[in-house]
């Protein structure tokens, strides 16, 4: 299950191309954030040192490469995810139940420094038009929801679920898989890309274990004071539940 402090549960998105910038939003949100989400960009421009650094800060990392491969490269992937100490790390779904059973093999083989699995579905930027022709006829929502089931079947920790999911799967019954959102915005403010978004406050009282939360917080003019507006709209929702 998630923690019970809000501070636990803000992961900030560092989408920055720089060791530099990177690192200084991580020291600029020490004592506010723990968990700091590396992607494809920073990664493949830093490679594992990225996450060697962040750690090395103080922070936590949620490496978010959404591996999908056979089972065999995708365990041994895991497996090095283990021992670079990551705290929780992304999977496509999609890479079928025997690649999902492996990662879990390979996070149960790291004992209590496991990273939490987290399994991607359907990614929010597929139309339904692409589902088609890329052979899936059933509703979107459908297919989220089916691939939420097996990842929960093959003891994932959790799923990455937008604001628009969020409350239908809550209330699909799907164990103890917790659902981790992006996608949050504050009332009023540029969603920018997003094309749904719930305030943080929305998002933790829909049933969201964690929020990820990028450009509202690392393109603020003061990263700390933008995270504490949102980490007190999450402490009052928690407090409301
Ligand atoms: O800047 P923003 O708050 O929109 O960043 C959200 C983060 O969550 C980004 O790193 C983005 O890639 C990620 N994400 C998302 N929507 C999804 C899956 C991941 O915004 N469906």
């Amino acid at each position: 299950m998630h923690p019970p402090q809000p501070r636990e549960r803000l992961i900030v998105a560092l989408d920055v191309p720089t060791l530099e910038e990177a690192l200084r939003l991580v020291r600029a949100l020490r004592g506010q954030v723990r968990i700091f989400k590396v992607g494809l960009q920073l990664y493949t421009a830093l490679g594992p040192d990225i996450v060697r650094r962040i750690r090395e800060a103080d922070g936590e990392v949620f490496l978010d490469l959404k591996l999908h491969d056979i089972p065999n490269t995708v365990g041994n992937a895991l497996s090095e995810a283990c021992r670079l100490g990551v705290r929780m790390a992304t999977l496509h779904t999609l890479g079928g139940p025997r690649m999902l059973e492996r990662a879990r093999e390979a996070a149960d083989q790291a004992g209590a420094a496991a990273p939490k699995l987290l399994g991607v579905t359907v990614l929010t930027s597929l139309s339904g038009e692409e589902l088609a022709r890329m052979g899936f006829n059933e509703r979107p929502e459908a297919l989220v929801l089916r691939l939420a089931r097996m990842a929960a079947d093959c003891r994932l920790d959790g799923v990455v679920c937008s604001p628009l999911e969020l409350a239908r799967l809550g209330r699909e019954g799907l164990g103890p898989l917790f659902f981790v959102t992006p996608g949050i915005r504050a009332a009023g403010a540029p969603s920018d890309d997003q094309s749904r978004t719930l305030t943080a406050g929305e998002a933790i009282r829909a049933g969201a274990g964690y929020i990820v939360v990028g450009r509202p917080i690392v393109r603020a003019p003061d990263p700390a004071t933008a995270a504490e507006g949102i980490l007190a709209e999450m402490e009052a929702a928690v407090k409301l539940l």
